[in-house]
């Protein structure tokens, strides 16, 4: 997968050389490109904002050096100096807090994108009508990391390669991991335990020194659905029952 981030502070982005993902790009199932915004400005300053009209008060990211960052990095992606078509265009994600809310479900269908490009916006946000002209070779999607405001892209860029990234195949060594995480299913992950089996008069439960895998798959699934309830009730309106056992519809 080819990633391009624009950013005005491509240094913010220097820890996705780090850990899985940064294994990721050595290893090339990532190759990922991150971009200054400034680079495609043409005044002495490297101007990228300006006054907002209509008054108001802070900064919008100027429209013409975002065409020229985005439109270089579309057609790096082509790897011919081409263009993209319809069918080949590259998935444009503009973090904004009004955007789409990002979710597990976004990050697996990302995951299966050839080229994802990042635009991080800056100050009050990035002028309209680049959304507007970059329709036209990108599939757009403005994609908030949640329900607050961040003073810029990066951040949320960092979280969503991360979680977009960890679902290419290859990058996280043992697939099976992916399998039974919070979210993978609907419901969060059930809770975790490792040695010692007693630490501070805290005892791990039982049933996972049992070493009856029927049982445990059972209680794992329990703790699940108690834990989704009481911590996120939302999820639970939204999750398939159709998924839930007997044993589970008891517990
Ligand atoms: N004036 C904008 C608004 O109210 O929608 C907020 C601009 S914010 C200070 C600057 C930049 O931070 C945004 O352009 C966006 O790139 C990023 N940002 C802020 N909150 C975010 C969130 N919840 N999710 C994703 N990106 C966010």
């Amino acid at each position: 997968m080819r990633i391009d981030v624009v950013s005005i502070f491509p240094e913010y982005l220097a820890a996705l050389d780090l850990s899985l993902i940064g294994k990721a790009r050595q290893d090339g199932l990532l190759d990922l490109n991150v971009h200054d915004l400034r680079d495609f400005t043409t005044d002495r300053h490297r101007t990228v904002d300006d006054t907002p009209y209509g008054g108001g008060a802070g900064m919008v990211m100027k429209a013409e050096p975002w065409a020229q960052a985005l439109g270089s990095v579309a057609e790096a992606g082509t790897g011919d100096g081409v263009t993209p078509d319809a069918e080949t265009r590259p998935v444009l994600i503009v973090p904004s807090p009004a955007g789409a809310v990002f979710t597990q479900a976004m990050a697996y269908e990302l995951a299966e994108e050839k080229h994802l490009v990042f635009a991080c916006g800056r100050y009050e946000g990035i002028d309209e009508r680049v959304l507007e002209w970059a329709d036209e070779r990108f599939d757009v999607r403005p994609v908030s990391l949640g329900d607050y405001v961040l003073n810029g892209g990066e951040v949320a860029v960092l979280a969503m390669v991360e979680a977009i990234g960890r679902l290419v195949p290859g990058v996280v060594g043992n697939p099976e991991s992916l399998v039974e995480e919070s979210h993978s299913d609907g419901l969060l992950e059930y809770p975790v335990y490792t040695k010692p089996s007693s630490w501070r008069d805290r005892n791990v439960p039982d049933i996972l020194l049992s070493g009856n895998h029927g049982k445990i798959a059972q209680w794992r699934r329990e703790q699940q659905l108690q834990r989704t309830a009481a911590r996120r009730p939302d999820l639970l309106e939204k999750f398939d029952v159709s998924q839930l056992t007997k044993a589970d519809k008891a517990a």
